[in-house]
């Protein structure tokens, strides 16, 4: 088999895999042997740049940067549905269609309305071309590049597909994915999303289209637009959008007349919780596409087509009291504590309220009568006060201003929307908070030790902090509530066992503020050890691809504590892996050791990722911006003017991706 075969069979075979997973939700291949399928062809394209595909699978994985988004007319413009709230609107617009199309029975598609960023993606000849954001209507953006990166995105139609056509669906972002991100901004100490569809809608313009793929978005189609597309429905064209490889949910059905249209909507409003995404109505279309045709368009929407709006569930209630939480950071949480109320088939008895300014912006008083909604969220949100049933002699709520747990005087950083207690060392929910992340799944993984044991021991003056877990003596453990023999033994070998948990764990488990597990890889990989870190200065951190200054300052701040390095420098005297293992070390090659590189622009052979893998791998490093110290600017095009003007201001050396090639080789 020649190159080119091999490269066609690998993305022929991931298309396929990609489709199985994210469209069928069937995969038949396991992540780790797609990984290197992946990688092959990623390899193989980076030596034989004459076979790129602008539709490879390989471009899943992002990459470009797109510093502003073109704007582009639609060939057929975007329309909004009109809303109805009741059956009776629904049955006042049956009659309505009836005036046109005549005394006809009408049958219906009904759809549920995926509640996310709608897209418009076009594809000719089987390929996807172009993929644009309603916009107004009218015009939106080109975001093509992000929407490649979404798995269920078919880069490459199958079947018997038309020529030339468009098809509109809705980027939404579901919950179990939702949750992980903010699960793992929390873990860092930033804020989380506040809900999916703006969380949908704001990855489809981020400049990375790497940071794109790293979300888990997901794409559902529900119309197809053209010429001369020979359907006869809509639901004859769902068929056919899935026959061609698209996403579409199977819960559309074809109702015969309105009567069955009202059962879907009765049967969703209820069991729309359990699916997997978030969905605000259901769209109600008439199936033919001939009384389509007749029905038209108003200035703004299709007659032919209504959406249903659910009632969002809510309820009203009285607010107890608002207790405020400490995290592991140190941030305050607002909570609400309400009279319990049954609210969607749970019982609530709580609400967040997120932060001060929240808590301002609704003017929620102790005792108010409170309208709670249930979102995404698993939590469910205050979002109103009833004016009405509001007591005379209320008064606005005041913000804590110390810590409810070590009583210490709050601050808030301006720019961020919560409020901190400073008293990082000496206030419990926070030291043990810490202790439990430097123990979790993804930092050191101890095993036999949980987060309530870690409360335990602390509450029994045995540990303070991270370090003091490798004193820990079996015989002292043994007395504590639920402990035996064996379990106190289990949680020694587990602490002892964590001193080969490899270094970017360790830096990661060490709970600097803003270090998630990303940043401490590259801090790892690029410093190779604590000390290296501990020495950098806040530039010097800056100049390392992807620390921002936020992260840079925090990273600083927390080496410049006395007690922090007390803690390391006990770890390391325990044996805790503080610096690179040689063995685990990629470089290739000392070859650009010294030697500081910027990455901009969009290449031709090497992916960014690539090249600054090569770099890395080569003994160089990876600034994010151009500085006196920058040896040599890799440029590709679309090189910004502002880069290249400062670059040679600076003589800093420009070279392209096979000048680079060169220096690598040469
Ligand atoms: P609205 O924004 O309220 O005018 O509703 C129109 C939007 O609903 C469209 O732009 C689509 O993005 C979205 N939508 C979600 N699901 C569907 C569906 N099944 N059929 C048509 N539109 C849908
Ligand atoms: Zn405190």
């Amino acid at each position: 088999m020649n190159v080119l075969e091999t490269i066609t069979r690998l993305r022929v075979e991931l298309n396929q895999h990609n489709y199985n997973y994210y469209t069928l939700d069937n995969p038949t291949i396991s992540d780790y042997d797609f990984d290197i399928k992946l990688k092959e062809l990623q390899e193989l394209e980076a030596k034989h740049p004459e076979f790129f595909d602008e539709n490879s699978p390989t471009l899943r994985v992002g990459g470009t940067i797109t510093k502003n988004f073109e704007t582009v007319m639609h060939e057929y413009r975007m329309y909004s549905l009109d809303n109805s709230y009741s059956k009776e609107d629904l049955q006042d617009w049956e009659i309505r269609c009836k005036k046109i199309v005549g005394d006809v029975a009408i049958q219906y598609t009904c759809e549920l309305k995926y509640d996310g960023a709608s897209i418009s993606i076009t594809y000719e000849n089987g390929l996807l071309k172009r993929a644009v954001t309603r916009g107004d209507g009218f015009q939106g953006d080109d975001v093509t590049n992000n929407i490649k990166t979404i798995k269920a995105v078919p880069i490459k139609l199958k079947g018997d597909y038309p020529e030339k056509f468009d098809i509109r669906g809705e980027i939404v972002l579901p919950f179990a994915g939702f949750e992980k991100m903010n699960q793992d901004l929390i873990e860092i100490g930033e804020t989380p999303y506040s809900n999916p569809r703006n969380t949908a809608s704001g990855s489809l313009k981020l400049q990375d289209s790497a940071e794109v793929a790293k979300r888990p978005l997901d794409c559902l189609l529900y119309s197809i637009i053209g010429n001369n597309l020979d359907l006869n429905t809509q639901d004859e064209a769902l068929q056919k959008a899935r026959d061609w490889g698209f996403k579409v949910p199977n819960q559309s059905k074809l109702a015969k007349n309105l009567e069955e249209v009202f059962q879907f909507i009765d049967y969703w409003d209820v069991h729309r919780h359990d699916l997997p995404y978030e969905t605000d109505g259901v769209v109600v279309k008439v199936n033919l596409i001939q009384y389509q045709n007749e029905l038209d368009y108003t200035a703004k929407s299709p007659r032919w087509a209504m959406a249903y709006k659910f009632k969002s569930e809510q309820v009203s209630t009285i607010l107890n009291s608002i207790s405020y939480q400490v995290g592991r950071t140190g941030a305050i949480t607002p909570v609400a504590n309400l009279e319990p109320v049954q609210l969607a088939g749970t019982i609530v008895k709580r609400a967040s309220l997120h932060n001060a300014d929240q808590i301002e912006k609704l003017d929620v008083r102790l005792h108010d009568t409170v309208f709670v909604e249930k979102g995404g969220e698993i939590i469910p949100k205050i979002i109103a006060v009833d004016l009405t049933q509001r007591k005379p002699n209320s008064e606005p709520t005041k913000y804590i201003t110390n810590c409810p747990e070590c009583n210490t005087e709050l601050v808030r950083i301006e720019g961020e929307a919560n409020h901190y207690c400073p008293n990082f060392y000496g206030c419990p929910p926070q030291i043990i908070g810490r202790i439990q992340h430097y123990i979790s799944r993804k930092a050191m993984d101890i095993e036999g030790l949980g987060g309530e044991t870690v409360a335990l021991l602390f509450n029994a003056g045995l540990v303070s902090n991270y370090a003091d877990l490798y004193e820990l003596q079996k015989e002292q453990i043994i007395p504590l509530e639920r402990m035996a023999e064996k379990s106190a033994e289990n949680l020694v070998k587990g602490v002892q066992d964590s001193k080969n948990v490899p270094f970017e764990r360790v830096l990661y488990a060490l709970g600097i503020r803003y270090v998630g597990e990303t940043v401490a890889k590259k801090l790892a990989k690029h410093y190779k050890n604590i000390d290296a870190i501990a020495k950098a200065s806040l530039m010097d951190l800056v100049l390392v691809d992807e620390i921002g200054e936020k992260i840079a300052q925090s990273v600083v701040m927390f080496f410049e504590n006395q007690e922090n390095r007390l803690i390391i420098e006990r770890l390391k005297n325990y044996g805790v892996q503080l610096e690179i293992n040689a063995e685990n070390d990629t470089s290739v090659s000392d070859k650009l050791k010294g030697k500081i590189f910027v990455v901009s622009g969009v290449f031709e052979i090497y992916s960014r990722d690539d090249l600054k893998k090569a770099i890395e791998a080569n003994g160089g490093k990876v600034g994010s911006s151009i500085s006196s110290k920058t040896d040599y600017v890799i440029a590709g095009d679309n090189m910004g003017p502002s880069k290249l003007e400062k670059a040679n201001k600076l003589n800093v050396s420009i070279i392209n991706e096979f000048q680079f090639n060169d220096l690598l080789n040469g």
